[in-house]
């Protein structure tokens, strides 16, 4: 890491609209709200602290998410569906919102992931997702080895 590089980037954030550094809608892993969580899903599901949840027969109709966390005290030979699980609200941004604006929000609590929607609140369905960890990477200008 490097001071001057990252000082550069904290300048560059009102600027850079969070379309730039998302992670493409075809890359995100999403359950359906119809899905058994079972054992084989609940371990690919573990492997995200954050899933989006969409409706069935519609992968663009994201209808919240699931905090992987809530599974600690769920047993995989339930195999409920994820509709009966604890889902949160997935905020909705713009394609436009600077990453300036979007670091503000999730430093509020009230989530660390966003679905950026070409029209947010519309029936357009989702671009792509941006968490806090896309943001300090931007900052840093490297990527976050997960532990
Ligand atoms: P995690 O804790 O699951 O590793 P982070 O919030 O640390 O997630 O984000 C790490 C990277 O993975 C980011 O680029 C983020 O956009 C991406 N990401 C987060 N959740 C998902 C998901 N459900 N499917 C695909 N990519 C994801």
């Amino acid at each position: 890491l490097d001071e001057v590089t990252i000082i550069g980037a904290v300048l560059d954030l009102r600027s850079k609209p969070v379309s730039q550094i998302m992670t493409p809608i075809s890359d995100v892993f999403t359950l359906c709200t119809e899905d058994i969580l079972d054992e084989t899903l609940v371990d690919k599901a573990t492997g995200y602290s954050r899933i989006p949840i969409h409706a069935p027969n519609d992968n663009g109709n994201l209808v919240g998410m699931l905090l992987t966390k809530r599974l600690i005290t769920y047993d995989p030979e339930d195999a409920r569906p994820v509709k009966e699980l604890p889902i949160s609200t997935l905020p909705e941004t713009g394609p436009d919102t600077s990453c300036l604006d979007i670091l503000n929000y999730f430093q509020e609590g009230k989530s660390h992931m966003a679905l950026v929607s070409a029209d947010p609140g519309g029936e357009s369905g989702g671009l792509g997702i941006i968490t806090l960890e896309d943001v300090i990477e931007e900052l840093i200008g490297e990527e976050i080895i997960d532990e």
